[in-house]
């Protein structure tokens, strides 16, 4: 391996490390709400990890469980309690959510002032017209990550895979409001590593194991890996990147796991203290 390690579970610790010196000067301990609906096993370890580092930092971390068979009528009502609840400051609806909940509909349901992953309609649009308020998790996450490995964004080509709404979306609004010049790839997109090879920085988010290969990339690129993908038979974790190929010519890359996984919560942790401090700015 050429290439620097992007150590995001390091830095996710300096992160919480941070946080946690900023809520001791606080008046009060910021409260983060979770809501689990049913009992999908990875939504749970999710969750649990979310709550364990809130804990750990001293934000108050309640986790309501509820059964998959609820109501959308019932979880909305949960959610505007919870809107109006002077003690909670940051709101979370743990996704996916079961077939017969409309998710958009609970998702926009909280209040735009505690939505603490930033994936209300009114936080994206400010996003999307460059007023950031709640930024999603994982893309703020990525560019701390870059901030802190120096990479400067401006005026650099900046290959994004993937368009999702949590994900791809957010990260290229967030790079194009940072300078950068953005290409944004998806399913449908022709000869990917053609356009892929010409980035300084590509960013995957796909979900496919080995996706991008050494020929999709140029020399010393930096290279960030979001995928998550389980591999049940050997019980580890992948991403999109070939690791050990990429990693020969890259300039810089995230491994997986420990990459951009850690320093997503961190960034949750983040928008709650910063959701606990605009609340009490009033
Ligand atoms: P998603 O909603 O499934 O989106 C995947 C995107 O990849 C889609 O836009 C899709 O294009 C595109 N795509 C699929 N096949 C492709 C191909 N062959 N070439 C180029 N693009 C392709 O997934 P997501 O929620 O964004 O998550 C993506 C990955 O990141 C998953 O592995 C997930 O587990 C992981 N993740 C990690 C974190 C973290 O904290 N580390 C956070 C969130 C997600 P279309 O739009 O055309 O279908």
């Amino acid at each position: 391996m050429t290439a620097i390690l992007i150590d995001g579970k390091k830095l996710a610790e300096k992160v919480r490390s941070r946080l946690k010196s900023e809520i001791k000067s606080l008046k009060k301990a910021p409260k983060l709400t979770v809501i689990l609906v049913g009992d999908d096993p990875a939504s749970k370890i999710y969750v649990k990890n979310k709550q364990k580092y809130a804990l750990e930092i001293g934000i108050k971390s309640e986790v309501i469980k509820l059964d998959k068979d609820i109501k959308e009528e019932k979880l909305l009502k949960i959610i505007k309690k919870l809107n109006k609840d002077k003690k909670v400051n940051g709101i979370l609806v743990q996704l996916p959510l079961p077939k017969h909940i409309d998710e958009f509909k609970v998702i926009n349901a909280i209040s735009s002032e505690k939505d603490v992953d930033g994936f209300t309609v009114f936080n994206k649009g400010l996003l999307a017209i460059g007023k950031q308020n709640f930024v999603p998790c994982t893309p703020l996450g990525i560019m701390e990550m870059l901030r802190a490995y120096k990479v400067d964004v401006v005026g650099k080509v900046v290959v994004v895979v993937g368009r999702s709404n949590i994900v791809g979306k957010p990260m290229a609004q967030l790079l194009l409001n940072n300078d950068a010049t953005v290409v944004q790839c998806h399913s449908k997109t022709k000869n990917l590593s053609d356009i892929t090879s010409k980035a300084d920085i590509v960013i995957s988010a796909v979900g496919k194991k080995n996706l991008i290969s050494e020929k999709y990339i140029k020399d010393k690129a930096v290279i960030i890996d979001v995928a998550m993908i389980h591999d049940e038979k050997n019980k580890k974790w992948f991403g999109d990147v070939n690791f050990d190929k990429v990693s020969k010519k890259a300039g810089l890359i995230t491994p997986v796991p420990g990459g951009v996984g850690p320093m997503t919560i961190a960034m949750l942790l983040k928008n709650t203290v910063s959701a606990y401090k605009k609340q009490n700015r009033k």
